[in-house]
């Protein structure tokens, strides 16, 4: 089901998500829940989704990158669930991407993250799971993943002179962006 997302001011959004249990995973109400992610990242345009955009204090965001070619980067995850996600930096050095978020709209605002990152987490099933990314990829992950913490990319922004409306971004500095 298409759920509303909720928009920067709504405190779902500036809190720590909770992390799921085992029997959380197991239930009804946690595939509706994915099902409901799914729905509204592809309703709205998203290639990632955090439970708190729908209104749900829980630990979960979906990413989906299928034969997505951007920043000349051939870009393939197929839908992937963290659940309980851990982030561990790789890389020193930082990238920078201009960054949109469904719960911002109208906006695009310039990050700089680590370049490259390692996650663990528990899939869909529960299982523990491990993915490295690095690039474009690693910032989508981080961006998703920092909805789980509160934190929304605006809050990254090291200088306000970076962050546009999106008519003027496309206007007069349009390169390399995310939703
Ligand atoms: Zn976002």
């Amino acid at each position: 089901m298409i759920r509303p997302i909720c928009k920067m001011g709504n405190p779902v959004l500036r809190q720590k998500a909770k992390e799921l249990r085992p029997e959380d995973i197991s239930s009804d109400w946690f595939s509706q829940l994915l099902i409901d992610l799914k729905d509204s990242m592809d309703h709205y345009g998203g290639i990632g989704i955090a439970a708190p955009q729908i209104g749900v204090d829980s630990q979960v965001a979906l990413i989906e990158l299928a034969g997505m070619n951007r920043y000349g980067e051939e870009l393939n995850l197929p839908l992937t669930t963290f659940v309980n996600p851990v982030i561990r930096d790789l890389s020193a050095e930082l990238q920078g991407f201009w960054e949109g978020c469904l719960s911002v709209p109208g906006l695009r605002g310039y990050v700089e993250r680590p370049r490259k990152i390692e996650v663990t987490y528990l899939d869909e099933k529960g299982r523990p799971q491990r993915l490295v990314a690095e690039g474009f990829l690693a910032t989508v992950v981080q961006h998703e993943l920092d909805h789980l913490q509160g934190i929304l990319y605006v809050d990254r922004i090291k200088d306000s002179k970076l962050l546009s409306f999106q008519e003027e971004f496309e206007t007069f500095i349009q390169e390399r962006t995310i939703e």
